[in-house]
């Protein structure tokens, strides 16, 4: 099941590549682990994943431990400031900075270890009172402050799309995003690009690579419905 999964996603990628005129390699994809067993992670791998996302820190931590070494894990849940050094080792990106606090732990921690941390800004582009994320008014000049911190490499921005029936009521968003990231990308401070934009998750990421997207997140398309979260 698992390796048909990844054979139509793939396809679908590809196809939504075409259709934006993009290049395949463009576009990354995150397989979302999050609550699945490190069998099932193990099976992904051997069919050649390498790149899983997840959005717990003790998750992060035991699969990181279980797992081979050439995995490249990606925090994408919410991160609070007292976990940072868990993970700050482990994870090769961390999807979701929202505060000038928890970017200053992050460089705490990143300058412990002797490391330079890739993170991407979280930005709430919806506005959703239930969601994380920076108000996109709020992004750049949080960006800004970031940009300071030496340990700390800003790459890019995330966003969590609104959950919809229809996948193309999040078109709008994605491309509000990208045009953030444009808008950003003009003011050049040191240690920032605005290169990974993180977005398009299980239903909706055709749409966010056709706006755009460089990485997507999905889990249950590849791993099957999650029991909870
Ligand atoms: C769970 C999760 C995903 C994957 O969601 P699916 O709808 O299962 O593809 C993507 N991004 C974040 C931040 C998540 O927490």
């Amino acid at each position: 099941m698992l390796k048909k999964n990844f054979e139509e996603i793939e396809a679908k990628i590809q196809a939504a590549c075409d259709r934006a005129g993009r290049k395949r390699e463009e576009v990354t994809l995150i397989a979302v682990s999050k609550t699945k067993p490190v069998e099932l992670l193990q099976e992904a791998y051997d069919l050649g994943n390498r790149i899983f996302g997840e959005n717990k820190v003790q998750e992060i931590a035991d699969k990181y431990d279980r797992l081979p070494n050439d995995i490249s894990w990606h925090m994408i849940g919410h991160l609070q400031r007292n976990k940072v050094k868990y993970i700050i080792d482990k994870a090769e990106m961390i999807h979701s900075v929202d505060s000038l606090r928890l970017a200053e732990a992050i460089e705490k921690e990143a300058e412990k270890k002797g490391i330079t941390a890739d993170i991407l800004i979280q930005v709430n582009v919806a506005k959703e009172d239930t969601k994380f994320g920076v108000m996109p008014e709020d992004a750049g000049g949080l960006i800004l402050q970031v940009s300071k911190l030496p340990h700390i490499r800003v790459r890019g921005l995330m966003m969590i799309a609104p959950f919809v029936e229809n996948p193309e009521e999040n078109r709008i968003y994605f491309r509000r995003l990208r045009n953030l990231a444009v808008d950003i990308g003009e003011n050049k401070s040191d240690n920032v690009t605005m290169s990974v934009l993180s977005m398009g998750m299980t239903n909706d990421y055709e749409i966010a690579i056709e706006e755009g997207a460089t990485m997507i997140r999905v889990g249950s398309g590849l791993f099957g419905a999650r029991n909870y979260r």
